[in-house]
């Protein structure tokens, strides 16, 4: 039996076993595809705090590289389900099961898809479900942004300080978002609110030249001249499979406050899979450790032999 089995090798998942092994704990981590999570893929990293550009690809490799030299085991098993034998923890997957004192859910979340032609070609040369952290590729050109609420409408304001012009593109003639955020879209003089209206189709020559819009209302078909197409519909989390044994929150992730505790005792929660308003590279590290620590105190107060 190991101490704690962690579940998902992105940088929540791996932050955590770094900060597990050095606890003097035995750590398995469980990821279903590849280490490093969503940021395996993206080209350049700038906000990672000491780290002026590295590509998601280095970042997620000396994650790896740094967990497993610790000591941390890696396994490549999709976790199917949480159960519980007596205080230790059993996790379920396609290969075996896992015991452990301990468990961390560091699932991540997925960035919700338009479906739509040229958004998978393009994702990464001009397509991006992150403003925060691809926003600045873009200064002094036209992009838009696809979503109506709060991300999206937070999104256009960051991306409106250094593009020239932003459209936001919205399927209705209102917004969810909060009065106050929806008010200072509207007095940017370089946000231009394209309402009733979506995303037909992601066009470009090796990278993003435009979006085809149709108007929902009157079927009227246009076209805007773009750089860059930033997609906030909303991120997926899948804890279904653990809902009867943690709660979740609504939009269904993981109940956790800022101590990274699930509502079950022995159970903790890191990275964007857990209710928190910044999903970033840094709150997942920042999880990870905390998450770590709080299980080590959980297992040093309760395995006491
Ligand atoms: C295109 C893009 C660009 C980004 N750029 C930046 C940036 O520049 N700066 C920044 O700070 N943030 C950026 N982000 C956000 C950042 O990547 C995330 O906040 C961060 O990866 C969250 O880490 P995580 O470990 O919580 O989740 P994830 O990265 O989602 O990792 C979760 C891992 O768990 C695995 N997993 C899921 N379910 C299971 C299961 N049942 N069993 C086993 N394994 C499982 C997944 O395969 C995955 O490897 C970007 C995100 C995207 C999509």
């Amino acid at each position: 039996m190991k101490d704690i089995v962690i579940i998902g090798a992105g940088p929540a998942g791996l932050s955590a076993a770094i900060y597990a092994v050095r606890a003097g704990h035995t750590v398995t981590v469980l990821e279903e595809f590849a280490y490093g999570g969503q940021i395996i893929n993206t080209p350049e990293v700038e906000n990672y705090p000491a780290v002026s550009t590295i590509s998601g690809f280095e970042f997620s490799q000396n994650l790896y590289d740094q967990a497993t030299a610790l000591g941390a085991e890696v396994l490549y098993e999709k976790a199917e389900a949480i159960q519980e034998d007596g205080n230790v923890k059993v996790v379920v997957t396609g290969a075996g099961k896992h015991r452990a004192k301990a468990v961390i859910i560091a699932n991540g979340a997925r960035h919700r898809k338009l479906g739509v032609p040229g958004e998978d070609a393009f994702s990464g040369k001009g397509v991006s479900y992150c403003a925060t952290c691809d926003g600045a590729f873009y200064k002094g050109k036209d992009v838009c942004i696809v979503g109506g609420g709060n991300t999206a409408l937070e999104d256009a304001l960051f991306l409106a300080n250094n593009c020239k012009t932003v459209y936001l593109i919205h399927r209705r003639d209102a917004f969810r978002a909060s009065k106050v955020t929806v008010d200072s879209v509207l007095a940017r003089e370089n946000i231009q609110v394209v309402y009733d209206s979506v995303v037909d189709a992601i066009l470009g020559d090796g990278t993003v030249t435009g979006i085809a819009v149709s108007n929902v209302k009157t079927g009227r078909r246009s076209e805007l001249s773009i750089s860059g197409v930033f997609i906030a519909v909303g991120l997926q989390p899948e804890n279904e499979r653990f809902a009867g044994l943690v709660a979740l929150s609504d939009g269904g992730y993981i109940a956790a406050g800022e101590d990274c505790k699930t509502s079950q005792a022995g159970i903790f929660v890191a990275g964007d899979t857990r209710s928190k308003a910044v999903r970033q590279l840094v709150t997942a590290a920042s999880d990870g450790a905390v998450a770590a620590i709080e299980a080590s105190n959980y297992i040093n107060q309760s395995f006491i032999e």
